[in-house]
């Protein structure tokens, strides 16, 4: 087995710690043996640091205090599995602009091998929760606006030099509003920010599971990171350990498709 074969690596899952996932990190590693995958990294969601304690939902995160076993949970199963798959430790922190310091001061600690950037709450409200669908409901002119704000705060996140990874990149289309143009005029900004930014990306399953029923990032924008010269990683966001390494044939294949895409345009 090949280990550097990055097709080969699921760089997004999560494990029950957060409150809405099923199944122990050792479930998740033993899924991804048998998927046959050459590496695991685990990203469970950070502590939601930015809020007062007693706002910070359980069912959305792990608590602060758990995140020290959180790390060590996941060092000892790196140990364990040493010789049979790498395990890496990561975490999926949120971007939050006007806390990148204490996001700083809240990871440092720990050796982390990977952090995953994601833009899940935009001007406060947590984007991509069930209870937002009805505010894309009020119609299209709100739907490019909820797109051109979180283009804003993903550029942010980008600049912020906190990630190695950033996320699902066009969360937005989960429940499937899509905006007039792609991001609301700001896809350029966003692919020109993510090149500057020297972060990789994610080319997400987990998109596939939910309403919209693409990967992320759609077809266009993945040609047009790998055209930048971004690099893109897989993932399953995997919330049951049967989902390490969801549908990552078809991931391939659209890694590969955006690959020629991305060359024939060059010949142009
Ligand atoms: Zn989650
Ligand atoms: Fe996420
Ligand atoms: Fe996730
Ligand atoms: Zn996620």
């Amino acid at each position: 087995m090949d280990r550097a074969d990055v097709s080969l690596a699921d760089n997004h899952t999560h494990t029950a710690r957060c409150g809405h996932a099923e199944g122990e990190t050792v479930d998740y590693v033993e899924a991804a043996l048998a998927a046959g995958l050459s590496a695991i990294a685990v990203t469970d969601h950070v502590p939601m640091f930015w809020l007062p304690e007693d706002q910070r939902d359980p069912h959305l995160a792990m608590a602060l205090d758990d995140l020290p076993r959180y790390v060590d949970e996941v060092l000892a199963l790196g140990d364990q599995y040493r010789d049979r798959i790498d395990v890496r430790l990561g975490i999926e922190a949120d971007f939050i602009p006007g806390h990148e310091e204490g996001l700083r001061r809240l990871l440092e600690p720990f050796p982390f091998d990977l952090v995953l950037g994601s833009v899940h709450w935009v001007d406060g409200w947590l984007m991509d929760g069930p209870r937002s669908i009805p505010r894309f409901q009020q119609g299209p002119d709100e739907v490019d606006r909820i797109w051109k704000a979180y283009a804003e705060t993903l550029i942010r996140a980008a600049r912020s030099g906190l990630f190695d990874i950033l996320t699902h990149l066009d969360l937005p289309k989960k429940f499937g509003f899509r905006p007039s143009v792609p991001f609301a005029g700001r896809q350029a900004d966003v692919v020109t920010a993510v090149a500057a930014s020297g972060c990789a990306v994610e080319l997400s399953s987990g998109g596939l599971r939910k309403p919209v029923g693409e990967a992320y990032p759609a077809p266009d924008l993945l040609r047009d990171l790998v055209a930048a010269g971004v690099p893109v990683v897989l993932s399953s966001d995997a919330h049951a350990p049967a989902e390490v390494g969801f549908r990552f044939d078809d991931l391939r294949d659209l890694l590969a498709s955006a690959r020629a895409a991305s060359q024939s345009r060059h010949c142009l």
